[in-house]
């Protein structure tokens, strides 16, 4: 059985002085019954590499290719390197600004779990696609084309982001949430079989102190991937304690 998890998108936010967060949120969870992610800026990767506390490291991408003329890219191989075990793929900050698409984000799983990094894949759908009815559909194809062959419980964790929750303060209704996840369950267990039921669901956009237990109390949610609130221990510390507590 998998445990829960609380990751952290840092995205384009903090610097080695900030790192105070990181070991804030350690001391404060150092019996956590969950598994805590931050993923930083990869700048942070290696300062943080050889870390060794509860909290795990990720990154927010990596290319597909083990190395070559990608200017500014950094490499699967190179995120392990530098000490992290996980990395957030497909966000849509990154499927909109530099139009990747769900065979890219495949291809960079694939590189990631042939690193032994564990890919946390994004899906979500624009406000316009679910106000047309679409969300369902949407996501069932970006989770089809995401997800590499090769996925296990222990390689791959899911996160549903729509994409107008992110960064805006308004979540979807608990009914909304429950509804996607119970489709993407469905999804997974038809494709993957029994490790369908283990590979982890995250909910994610807006997810605040004062939203994480009902979020957490619904089905199929095995944790969050958390932007704004991971950044201060005071903002993740009590999301790390409502999922403990669900
Ligand atoms: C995110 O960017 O992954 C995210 C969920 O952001 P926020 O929590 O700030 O909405």
């Amino acid at each position: 059985m998998q445990r829960k998890m609380a990751a952290g998108n840092w995205k384009m936010n903090g610097t080695q002085s900030d790192l105070v967060e990181l070991h804030e949120i350690d001391r404060l969870h150092a019996s956590a019954q969950c598994d805590i992610v931050l993923c930083l800026p990869a700048t942070l990767l290696l300062p943080t590499g050889a870390f060794g506390g509860i909290v795990q490291i990720g990154a927010q991408d990596c290319h597909a290719q083990p190395q070559g003329a990608y200017t500014g890219d950094i490499s699967a191989a190179m995120i392990a390197d530098a000490g992290s075990s996980h990395v957030i793929l497909g966000h849509s900050e990154r499927r909109t600004a530099y139009k990747e698409t769900d065979a890219m984000v495949r291809d960079k799983a694939q590189a990631a779990h042939l690193n032994s990094l564990v890919s946390i894949i994004c899906i979500g759908e624009t406000l316009a696609e679910r106000e047309a009815g679409q969300a369902i559909e949407v996501l069932t194809r970006q989770l089809a084309g995401s997800l590499p062959d090769g996925v296990t419980p222990s390689n791959t964790v899911v996160a549903y982001e729509p994409i107008w929750a992110i960064g805006t303060g308004h979540i979807p209704e608990i009914a909304q949430i429950a509804e996607v996840h119970a489709a993407l369950r469905n999804q997974l267990t038809q494709r993957f079989g029994e490790d369908g039921l283990q590979i982890r669901l995250l909910y994610g956009g807006s997810v605040k102190p004062d939203n994480a237990a009902a979020i957490f109390a619904t089905a199929n949610v095995d944790g969050a991937l958390v932007g704004g609130a991971s950044l201060k221990a005071r903002d993740f510390s009590p999301i790390i304690r409502a999922l403990e507590a669900s």
